[in-house]
């Protein structure tokens, strides 16, 4: 038989070691093991037994990849700004050298400088929060789901939370409306029809059970035609007469008029607040542009509540979102958004930039004889904000050549670093909407390395 060729375990991590590899005992032991158990299968395929150095080579890789983050960075030409897939908000220079500065030693996170004794996290966003968003009071929690979820189950568990039926929505990932509801203990009592809900409706439903009335933004389809919901204003006086707290679910939510950009209007935080709402709650790595988070804003004694709740501990940010989040929040505040947020600078970039820098890598890699072209397009936000909604855009169209599309858009994710995109009429599109000017030069190393 001849896996009498290949060497013991003990032999291969001699050699291994000799190699220069100073791993712990234990794994590299689990990867000899392993190269020595995938070439016993190669052989039983009836292959040739691989040599010494092949071997070695074999369980190096294997070191490598097990210290290989499986998390890396990635180039997104799908031309979608807004993914979940992708990480959402890719973060502002100024957030990351804050995480950065407050996560590598000791804050006052939890402690007030001034008294010399035990602070609150909390302090340090409200009053930003406060601040741009026109409300009293202001909380942060791990995600906007949680933010919802701990809403739902301090306000309203045991009692009802009425929500019009065009809105009893799946967001995505599993979150939907009514199976929150359900899990938070509060009794979901649906109002209206699909497409039609007046604000009357909402009256005709509230019963001396009821905790709240929620209003969800429908933040990834829109429904056209015979619809109809009532504006927030006229929901909010319906709440308030009858005593009733309001919580609007903005989803992305943002701080800064989508229109001026040529895109549909994504409502507002500053609106909600202004229109009623007790509360409105928003992720943070939407439109806003920060880290991963779930921002509550609205009437002080509710977010009182919502800090007392037992679950708010267990929901709560670390110091890094903390400071990420700060940072994002200064540049609204200084008015600098636009130019310092990521997710702001590639929406507000123009069409003849994108354009020309298409122009420019698609002549790179003809130059590199690879039949690429500038095409114009159409991209969307993404991230459950302006559903429907694209912006013009331009990109690189790389023709089946050889391989189809799919194996090319395969070999290009495959790559280091991916890049992820987009196929269209059969050609490999990569839109710059989403890529940065400074992953230009990569973007066509990466291409032509996968061409060949
Ligand atoms: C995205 C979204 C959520 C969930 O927010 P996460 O930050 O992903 O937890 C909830 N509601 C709406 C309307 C959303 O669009």
């Amino acid at each position: 038989m001849t896996f009498r060729a290949l060497p013991s375990v003990d032999r291969l991590i001699r050699a291994v070691r000799s190699d220069g590899a100073d791993m712990p005992h234990e794994l590299v032991r689990e990867a000899a093991r392993a190269v020595l158990n995938e070439a016993r299968t190669s052989i039983s395929a009836g292959h040739p037994p691989p040599d010494l150095s092949t071997l070695v080579a074999a369980v190096q890789a294997r070191l490598r990849a097990d210290v290989t983050p499986s998390l890396r960075p990635l180039i997104n030409a799908t031309g979608v700004i807004i993914q979940t897939n992708l990480g959402r908000a890719p973060l502002s220079a100024a957030a990351c050298a804050a995480m950065q500065e407050v996560g590598s030693g000791y804050s006052n996170l939890e402690y007030d400088l001034a008294q010399g004794e035990r602070g609150s996290r909390h302090v340090h966003l409200e009053s930003l929060l406060v601040q741009l968003t026109g409300a009293e009071a202001a909380l942060v929690v791990n995600n906007n789901a949680a933010a919802v979820y701990l809403v739902l189950i301090a306000m309203a568990a045991g009692r009802e939370v009425i929500v019009s039926r065009g809105q009893a929505v799946e967001i995505g990932g599993g979150f939907r409306i009514p199976d929150v509801l359900r899990a938070s203990g509060a009794l979901l009592i649906e109002v209206g029809t699909t497409n039609r809900t007046y604000a009357r409706d909402y009256t005709a439903a509230i019963t001396e059970r009821t905790a709240l009335i929620l209003r969800v933004h429908t933040s990834n389809f829109r429904l056209i035609g015979f619809v109809h919901e009532p504006p927030l204003a006229e929901l909010t006086a319906v709440a308030h007469t009858h005593g009733i707290p309001l919580l609007d679910d903005l989803g992305s939510g943002t701080l800064i008029d989508t229109r001026q950009f040529d895109l549909p209007p994504e409502p507002t935080v500053q609106e909600s607040v202004a229109a009623g709402a007790d509360l409105v709650t928003f992720s943070g790595d939407k439109l806003l542009g920060g880290p991963q988070a779930g921002i509550i804003v609205g009437r002080r004694e509710l977010i009182a509540r919502l800090r007392r709740h037992p679950l708010a501990r267990a929901l709560r940010v670390d110091k890094c979102t903390i400071a990420g989040l700060t940072a994002t929040l200064h540049s609204y505040l200084r008015g600098t958004a636009l130019r310092e947020i990521p997710v702001w600078q590639l929406i507000s970039t123009p069409l003849s930039a994108l354009q020309a820098r298409a122009e420019r890598i698609a002549g790179a890699l003809r130059a590199a004889g690879i039949p690429a072209q500038m095409v114009d397009c159409a991209s969307a936000i993404g991230g459950g904000s302006l559903p429907g909604a694209t912006q013009p855009s331009a990109g690189v169209a790389l023709p089946p050549v050889g391989c189809g599309a799919t194996v090319l858009a395969h070999r290009l994710r495959m790559a280091n670093p991916p890049v992820i995109t987009r196929i269209v009429d059969d050609q490999v599109l990569c839109d710059l909407r989403s890529v940065f000017p400074h992953e230009d030069t990569t973007l066509i190393n990466v291409v032509r390395e996968v061409w060949q």
